[in-house]
């Protein structure tokens, strides 16, 4: 048995009751086999076992008061999974859904991603069930004080620095670091994702969306097609779905659709936006607000947008959200390429299908890494004191994208399968981490 597959088949009986965490150390260490065969040093120095485990997991209770006055109790969590090459760096989700699966395996997959951006960071995630959906901001801010009074006492700007993620956007992180500042009673860079006017950076909340954009425009030059004039599938109309919608449209490219956890919108004009825009930033809308205002827009309740038909598939909601049958129905329908916006929203089975199917695809871990290299940008200007422009900072995004796109094209290459970037990604990103973790002893 390979050493790969044993470590696959240990995580499946280990952590049997965690099947997203299962389901990305699959995906990751199957495409590293043959990185990991022409390093026999890493079998004897057990580092596929260190990898898979993370080096620290924080899981709280976070109790808190409702607008009626009695006492909600949800649970936190942050995973430390691995510091070889920096801090630990990753995303809140607060979200239903969330549980330690799940923190687990976007932190795992969060250590590959960092290191492909080249910056020093390294891979953490954490959040909680706690659905700020339909809660006010009283009681929005009371839970984000109650998850830093805890979670303060294990993050740093040197430790530790979490960011946003599904339901964590500026006006979580701006109550989770007043919490920080009042409890530890330091302004530092301990969370990214700010407001400008303490510390932010400019183009963070456009960059994971921009980001996905300029790695899609690489793909396709590389391919001899053209962005202008395609049509594109988007899904989720939050933070990355937004700003993808308007990088797409700068660029001459015509998104059509959008969703949320209730239904889609297919506007065959193209999506408005602003319009969008305001309904989900300003309104926190749904879009089938949005249907109700575009006569040219289509709503169907409960449905994924994957049977619209158009030349690019961007997902950018959340995980699995994309079936194997969803990607018969995108190859039927003539799709010519897929980028993974949203963190693991392709099945295995789905990533297998699209790729035999010769269809132009991007794995998330290289795909949305623009926001997590702008939130190092955002570090960096912290230590430095320093604000950089728009400009600025967006053009340091575009030559990351460009250099992850490359670095996991040359990747694939010297693995022997040209055109594979799943492959091509995750021994990019792993190889780094490999490197650092063996200089750095049995830690
Ligand atoms: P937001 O919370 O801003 O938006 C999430 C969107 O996805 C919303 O439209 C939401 O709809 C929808 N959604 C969430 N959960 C579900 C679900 N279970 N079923 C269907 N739709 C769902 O999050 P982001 O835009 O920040 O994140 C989107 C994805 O991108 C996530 O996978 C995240 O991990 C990833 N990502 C984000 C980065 C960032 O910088 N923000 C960086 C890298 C990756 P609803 O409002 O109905 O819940």
């Amino acid at each position: 048995m390979k050493y790969t597959e044993r470590i696959i088949a240990e995580v499946q009986k280990k952590d049997a009751h965690h099947p997203n965490f299962i389901q990305a150390v699959t995906e990751v260490l199957e495409s590293i086999d043959s990185a990991v065969e022409a390093h026999p040093e890493y079998k004897e120095a057990s580092l596929l076992e260190r990898l898979v485990e993370p080096e620290r997991i924080v899981m709280f209770r976070v109790p808190w008061i409702d607008d009626k006055g009695k006492i909600q109790v949800n649970r936190g969590f942050r995973v430390q999974f691995n510091s070889a090459l920096g801090p630990y760096k990753g995303g809140l989700r607060f979200h239903p859904s969330v549980s330690l699966d799940t923190v687990k395996f976007l932190a795992f997959e969060q250590t590959f991603k960092n290191s492909l951006t080249t910056l020093p960071m390294g891979g953490g995630k954490g959040g909680s069930d706690f659905n700020p959906k339909g809660k006010s901001d009283n009681e929005v801010m009371r839970f984000c004080q109650s998850f830093m009074t805890e979670l303060s006492r294990h993050i740093g700007a040197d430790t530790d620095v979490p960011a946003g993620d599904i339901g964590v956007g500026a006006r979580e992180i701006g109550y989770l670091f007043g919490q920080y500042k009042r409890i530890s009673n330091q302004f530092t860079g301990v969370l990214t994702g700010k407001g400008l006017d303490y510390g932010g950076s400019l183009a963070r909340t456009e960059a994971t969306g921009y980001g996905a954009v300029y790695i899609l425009q690489s793909l396709l030059q590389d391919n001899d097609l053209d962005l202008a004039g395609k049509t594109v599938i988007v899904s989720g109309s939050g933070n990355v779905a937004l700003y993808m919608i308007q990088k797409l449209q700068q660029l001459g490219a015509k998104p059509i659709t959008a969703s949320d956890s209730d239904g889609g919108v297919y506007d065959k004009d193209g999506i408005d936006f602003e319009l969008l825009q305001e309904i989900k930033e300003v309104k926190r809308g749904r879009v089938s607000d949005y249907a109700q205002k575009r006569p040219s827009a289509q709503y169907y309740e409960g449905k994924g947008v994957w049977s619209v038909k158009a030349d690019i598939a961007m997902p950018g909601a959340t995980q699995n959200e994309l079936d194997l049958d969803d990607a018969k129905t995108l190859v039927a329908n003539g799709i010519k390429a897929l980028v993974e916006v949203s963190n693991m929203p392709l099945s295995l089975e789905a990533i297998k299908y699209v790729q035999e199917q010769g269809i132009l695809y991007l794995p998330s871990k290289a795909a949305n890494a623009g926001g997590v290299a702008t939130s190092g940008l955002e570090m960096s200007q912290n230590s430095l004191r320093l604000g950089w422009s728009f400009e600025e900072v967006d053009l340091k995004l575009k030559h990351i994208m460009q250099s992850i796109y490359h670095d996991s094209k040359q990747a694939a290459e010297l693995a022997g399968q040209p055109g594979n970037f799943l492959i091509g990604a995750n021994i990019a990103g792993f190889n780094k981490v490999a490197h650092a973790m063996m200089a750095q002893g049995a830690v």
